[in-house]
Formats: C-alpha cells, structure tokens, sequence
C-alpha cells in the first residue's frame, strides 16, 4: 500500500462532492437551509488546495489532519464541524498508513465525536444514518479483507442508510424543522458519507 493511499481517497471525495453539489444543494433547500452543497462543496476545493501544498509523500495522517483542519477551522454550518471531527479522529486513528483496521476504528472514533456533539441517535434522519452502518460493517470484516472491499463495504452500508433517510422525518438538526416536509428528501449529510466511502450515489 502506498503512502498516497489517503491522498487518492480524499481527492476522490472532492471529486465526487463537487459532482453531487447541485443535488445536495437541492436537498438541504427542500429540507433545511440550503448551504450544505455551498458548505460541502467549498470544504472539498480548499481541501484541494491544502493537500497540493503538502509534500508527495505525506503520510496518511498529515493528509487526513490538513483535510480536518480545513473543515474544523473554515466551514461553516453543522456539516463543517461534525466532517472536521469525522477526519480528526481518522488521522488519529489511521497513523501512517491507511489499512481496514485502521479506517474502521477511525470510522468508529469519529461516530463517537459526532454523536457526543451532535446527540443524534440512528433514525434522526442525519449523517449518523449512514455513518454508523458503514462502521458496524467495517469492524464485521474479516481480518484479511483488502483496502478496497473495506471502502466497498462501507460505502454499500453507508448507501443503505443514506437511502432509508429518505422516508423519515428529521429529530435534528435544521430539516427537523420542517416536519413532514423532510419526508421524501434523503437527508445531504448522509448522502456524502456514502461519496465518503467511494459511492457516487445521489439518490
Ligand atoms: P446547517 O443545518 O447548520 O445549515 P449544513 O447544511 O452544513 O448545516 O449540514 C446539515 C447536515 O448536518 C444534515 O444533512 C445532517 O446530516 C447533519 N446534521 C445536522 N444535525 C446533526 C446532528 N445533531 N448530528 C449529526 N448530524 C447532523
Ligand atoms: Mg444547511
Ligand atoms: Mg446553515
């Protein structure tokens, strides 16, 4: 495995967020605010941005610590924060080197963050949605799985839960406040844990 392994992942969730912008924008305007493509979307070009100026070789953890920076220090909205908190505890987690072992307790650590913060419980309708399936898949793999059908497996789970928010009214955060309106929109946040994990799914 190479030392760029974090790099190719990260640029490819920037690649996939800014595809997915206008459709998340869409979602967060139908039932919440909608920034969150804006906010999403500007993390992922500044997180560009940073990852050139680091050197070829950064380990996975600078990668993953620019990437947390820029989303703890530079975003706004609910989404900066609780993705700042996600990345933060993957560069812990994850060290030198990307493995499965390693994304799966940086997944686990950062669900953890995000629901002492966030208080949001599976079924509230955000990213805790997607997150948390794409975790309890992770720490199920066998202990010889590759790199690759870990990220396959997450973003499956992830996919899952993401599509179930779709039919459910919101207990956090801003969509809560629209009521029944929520119901029909998959909540954006839940949607790019699944870009997170190598989705390209919108819907
Ligand atoms: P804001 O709601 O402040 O405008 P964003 O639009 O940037 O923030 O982010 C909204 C996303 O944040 C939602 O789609 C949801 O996934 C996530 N979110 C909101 N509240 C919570 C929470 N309490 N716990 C986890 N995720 C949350
Ligand atoms: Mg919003
Ligand atoms: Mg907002």
């Amino acid at each position: 495995m190479t030392e760029n392994t974090a790099r190719t992942w990260i640029l490819g969730f920037a690649d996939r967020v800014i595809t997915a912008e206008p459709q998340l924008t869409a979602y967060d305007q139908a039932a919440g605010d909608g920034d969150f493509g804006n906010n999403i979307g500007g993390a992922v070009a500044l997180v560009r941005t940073e990852l050139a100026a680091l050197p070829e070789n950064a380990s996975a953890r600078e990668v993953l610590t620019a990437t947390a920076n820029v989303f703890l220090d530079r975003v706004g909205g609910t989404s900066g924060p609780l993705f700042g908190l996600l990345f933060q505890a993957l560069s812990r987690a994850v060290g030198e080197t990307l493995t499965p072992a390693t994304l799966a307790e940086g997944a686990a650590e950062g669900l953890a963050a995000i629901q002492r913060v966030g208080e949001a419980q599976v079924g509230d309708k955000t990213l805790v949605d997607a997150l948390s399936p794409a975790v309890d898949a992770l720490r199920a793999l066998a202990p010889d799985t590759n790199l690759d059908k870990a990220f396959d497996v997450a973003a499956t789970a992830a996919v899952a839960g993401a599509r179930s928010t779709r039919d459910i009214r919101a207990r956090r955060g801003r969509a809560s406040y629209v009521g029944d309106h929520a119901i029909g929109v998959p909540d954006p946040g839940a949607i790019t844990i699944g870009l997170l994990f190598g989705s390209s799914e919108t819907g």
